[in-house]
């Protein structure tokens, strides 16, 4: 449980550590909050032999407004997410679901820049920005760009991100006011990651769905946007039977592992009841 030895690096901007990583190329490693990486370093999973800590790097961190969207920093805990004033009024989802991760201890130096550019399936706030339409900026040696996060996640650990790159921040369009929102989340116990969740983002309009959003958490490889389901609802009152019928056509885009949380059955089933429990619960907080 000893992680094989490494360099540490602390560089004071975006461009010194982009400059790092491209030096040291697949040696080298971005830390954010350390606690995906160092417990796959323990395992020897993962063994860079240099580490880039970003802790140093003040552009990125914080919360702002710049329009009608909110610009997270990657360095920002998650504990700041829940403590966020703007993000409790314009998207509420975000401290849902970050009171859902882990426990205190980890939420206080966990990052969301690690969480999304990690690549685990089980972390919950990537299929939740892919239910919110969100966008990662990303610097790299030749420069800046932006990725949808429905495009970023291409297997376990394996992202759109190219060696050498820092996320730097991540873009969410706000929803409209009186939106509806939910994550539900089954676990064994607290501090455990999803045996399977859901986020949904709704609007109501004359008690019809005008737009639905639907994110799943660890149900696949990859955390999954579940664009048929959505479509589904489109323009019903969320009535038993339309409801089930979306449920169906989430399920039937999961493909979980088996693991110690259940069969790939069991929690592609109850990847259905989070989802008619969060649509329920976004319907019910829709104005
Ligand atoms: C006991 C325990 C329980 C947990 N339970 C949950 C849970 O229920 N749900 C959940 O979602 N998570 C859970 N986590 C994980 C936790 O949320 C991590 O903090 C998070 O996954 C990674 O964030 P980090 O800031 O610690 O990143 P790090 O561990 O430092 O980095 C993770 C990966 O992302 C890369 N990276 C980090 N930041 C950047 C960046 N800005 N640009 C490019 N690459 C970057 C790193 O190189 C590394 O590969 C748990 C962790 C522990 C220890």
């Amino acid at each position: 449980m000893i992680p094989g030895s490494f360099d540490y690096h602390r560089p004071g901007s975006v461009q010194e550590a982009v400059g790092l990583l491209a030096q040291y190329g697949d040696d080298g490693r971005a830390l954010a909050g350390g606690h995906s990486l160092i417990p796959m370093m323990k395992l020897r999973l993962a063994t860079p032999g240099h580490l880039v800590d970003l802790a140093g790097i003040a552009d990125l961190k914080g919360i702002r407004a710049d329009g009608s969207d909110i610009v997270i920093g990657a360095m920002t805990t998650q504990h700041e997410l829940i403590g966020s004033d703007l993000l409790a009024q314009k998207v509420p989802l975000l401290r849902e679901t970050s009171r859902l991760i882990a426990d205190p201890q980890v939420r206080y130096v966990g990052t969301l820049g690690g969480n999304v550019a990690n690549g685990d399936p089980g972390n919950d706030m990537p299929a939740v920005m892919m239910c919110l339409g969100a966008t990662y900026q990303v610097a790299g040696k030749g420069g800046e760009r932006r990725i949808p996060a429905r495009q970023f996640y291409h297997g376990a650990y394996f992202t759109a991100l190219e060696p050498g790159e820092v996320l730097t921040a991540v873009r969410i369009p706000a929803p409209a006011a009186g939106h509806g929102f939910a994550y539900e989340k089954l676990k064994r116990k607290v501090g455990d990651y999803a045996t399977a969740a859901a986020a949904v983002v709704l609007i109501m309009n004359g008690g019809r769905v005008a737009t639905c959003s639907i994110g799943l958490t660890n149900v696949a490889e990859t955390p999954l946007w579940a664009e048929e389901a959505a479509k589904i609802l489109n323009g019903s009152a969320l009535d038993a039977a339309t409801v089930k019928q979306a449920v169906a056509a989430a399920e039937a885009i999961c493909t979980p592992a088996s693991d110690r949380r259940g069969t790939p059955e069991y929690r592609t089933k109850m990847a259905g009841v989070m989802l008619t429990r969060a649509l329920a619960r976004a319907k019910s907080r829709a104005a």
